[in-house]
């Protein structure tokens, strides 16, 4: 079986290759590198003494993408391929606009042209805003707050029109939380440009003494101690969560909609701390404003997927805080 992963040499891609080699399945793995670096194909090879196709193209290029379906007979999709930055895409929304939804409009043209009918999208627990309650289900409504958020909504649209259209596709829609942590063999992990816009890539350069301390946004949120609380999962169990999903598809055609998170909730306070016990590292930290656009709390329902696709998120907080530190001390300045 041939998946075609887009955004491989991405973070969650990195993960989701891995756990894909290691169950036999060939990949080919299509990305620009505008986000990530070529050393993680190797680094994705090493761990799995598999190897496999690299394409570096950009999914906007018709021509480019066309030849990795006519060279490949490619059986189904990962496309994790896209631009990630909230704040950036404020500041750039044409930008994050086309990328994310040209890039996928021209990668479902040409799957529907070589009769590949099988994708899994990589969506966000940010499709649904600002939530009126937790924990929060798929069948909550969907609302965004920034351009980010904005072409993930769109794409699902686009997504369950195009089911819609053509019954035989088989499509699902993943919605992640909060992924951290890295493979527990420190070979691969989050790899940000610059300074991290992320809580836990931000608190283990902290840890490493790369940044001074950590910028707590907030502590006078409605939780339990004042600080924003989200659901982090580990990007193992999130690329698991991918397989059990592709097997599903690839098994019957059928439009899917998945929460991929742990059902649990925890404070930025409660990261310091927990990531502090897990590593033996101290986190300095000081308040400082809210970050515009932040949300007080965010943690998923995911029963529907531990029903459907017998998937439940096994790794807890401290594992999560253990891997991630592990990838940071083991990779000071990430790939370089
Ligand atoms: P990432 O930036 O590490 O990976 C995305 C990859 O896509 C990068 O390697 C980048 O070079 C590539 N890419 C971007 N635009 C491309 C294009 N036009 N053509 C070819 N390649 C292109 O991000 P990630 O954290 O691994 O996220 C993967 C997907 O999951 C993204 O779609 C992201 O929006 C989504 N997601 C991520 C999170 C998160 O917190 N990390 C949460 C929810 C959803
Ligand atoms: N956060 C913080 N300082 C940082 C980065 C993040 O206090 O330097 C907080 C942020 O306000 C939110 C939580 O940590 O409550 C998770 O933020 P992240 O950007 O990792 O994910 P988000 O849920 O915003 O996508």
């Amino acid at each position: 079986m041939k998946i075609l992963v887009t955004g491989g040499a991405g973070y969650i891609g990195s993960h989701t290759s891995v756990e894909l080699l290691n169950k036999g399945y060939e990949i080919i793995v299509v990305d620009n590198l505008s986000n990530s670096k070529v050393e993680v194909l190797d680094r994705i090879r090493e761990l799995t003494n598999r190897d496999f196709k690299f394409y570096r193209i950009n999914l906007l290029n018709r021509g480019e993408l066309d030849r990795v379906f006519k060279e490949n007979k490619i059986d189904g999709v990962i496309h994790f391929a896209g631009l990630k930055a909230v704040g950036e895409s404020v500041e750039k929304p044409l930008e994050y606009y086309h990328n994310n939804i040209t890039g996928t409009l021209v990668l479902c043209d040409l799957m529907k042209e070589y009769g590949v009918k099988r994708l899994v999208f990589s969506s966000s627990a940010t499709v649904y805003g600002n939530p009126e309650r937790v924990p929060i289900s798929e069948d909550f409504p969907l609302n965004t707050t920034n351009p980010y958020g904005s072409t993930k909504l769109m794409i699902e649209r686009i997504l369950e029109d195009l089911y819609i259209s053509d019954r035989e596709w088989g499509i699902s829609l993943l919605r992640y939380f909060n992924p951290i942590g890295a493979h527990q063999s420190g070979r691969i992990g989050e790899d940000p440009n610059g300074i991290p816009n992320n809580l836990m890539p931000f608190i283990t350069q902290v840890a490493l003494g790369k940044l001074k301390r950590l910028s707590i946004f907030g502590n006078d949120y409605n939780t339990h101690d004042g600080t924003g609380v989200r659901d982090y999962i580990h990007v193992v169990d999130l690329a698991q969560g991918h397989l059990k999903a592709l097997d599903k598809i690839l098994e019957k055609p059928t439009l899917d909609i998945y929460n991929l998170g742990t059902g649990e909730g925890y404070s930025v306070l409660d990261m310091v701390v927990n990531f502090e016990k897990a590593t033996g590292k101290k986190v300095d930290y000081t308040i400082v404003d809210r970050r515009p656009g932040d949300i007080d709390i965010c943690y998923a329902d995911p029963s529907k997927a531990e029903r459907e696709l017998g998937w439940k998120a096994r790794r807890d907080i401290q594992d999560m805080c253990r891997d991630a530190w592990r990838w940071q001390i083991n990779n000071p300045n990430g790939y370089e």
